[in-house]
């Protein structure tokens, strides 16, 4: 008799599949090494894309369907299938949570591969979140507070934005953080993120070319213009100042 059609036979193996699969998930929230299936291991633990908080043509026109197919669905998919690729060598990586990881290998060159694809992953999902369909405008309450006693106003504010974000030379980011009761704009270059430097990030625009070159072409200060104006997400920020 074949084990297909023998039904006990098949129960035993899905019971030991299961049992593999529990002990594999309790094994990865130890973080501990062990004799746990590794297909099994790395499934449990792969990190991965969020969706998107709005549809892809909802930023239209000023962040194309078209863009985002191609930096949400090719760039981002990316870094976290590059991500995954890395780590089933570096099995005491696995465990750790996107942020501990890019914290911890933040700086060791030996790891630059997997501290620009976390990065970029945990940068992307930010920066997604960072625009809105209903953004821009001016925010209220505690933000534009701690805005007027960092930056003098408002358009002081936007001002120092649109510059971080039109002078970053090459690829990178412009970010609006807070340094203790501080707000500050900073720029970081590739795929540097402030939360390796102890700053909580508020919003960030992405300055990779590929975030604008479908849109814009070559006119950078065209797009930041018009997503710190229409699409900047005022509520994700109050959100993170908390
Ligand atoms: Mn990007």
């Amino acid at each position: 008799m074949s084990s297909e059609r023998d039904p006990s036979r098949r129960q035993i193996v899905q019971g030991a599949l299961a049992a593999s699969a529990l002990a594999a998930v309790a094994h990865a929230n130890r973080g501990s090494t062990g004799a746990a299936s590794p297909a099994i291991l790395s499934r449990a633990m792969a990190h991965e894309l969020p969706p998107l908080p709005y549809a892809d043509n909802a930023l239209d026109p000023i962040i194309s369907a078209k863009t985002i197919s191609f930096h949400y669905g090719k760039h981002h998919k990316a870094y976290v299938d590059n991500l995954n690729g890395l780590l089933k060598d570096l099995p005491e990586l696995g465990a750790l949570s996107l942020e501990d990881l890019i914290k911890k290998v933040a700086g060791d060159t030996s790891k630059a591969g997997v501290f620009n694809n976390a990065a970029q992953i945990w940068n992307h999902t930010f920066y997604w979140k960072s625009l809105s369909p209903k953004g821009g405008g001016k925010p209220t309450g505690k933000v534009l507070d701690r805005i007027n006693a960092s930056f003098g106003d408002f358009d002081k504010f936007k001002e120092a934005f649109a510059t971080a974000a039109k002078t970053q030379f090459g690829s990178g980011w412009a970010w609006l953080v807070a340094n203790g009761d501080k707000l500050e704009v900073v720029k970081t270059p590739n795929a540097e993120t402030p939360l390796t430097q102890g700053k909580k990030c508020l919003l960030t625009i992405d300055v990779w070319e590929h975030a604008y070159y479908l849109d814009f072409q070559n006119k950078r200060p065209d797009y930041v213009t018009a997503v710190i104006e229409k699409l900047l997400n005022w509520e994700f920020a109050a959100a993170n100042l908390g």
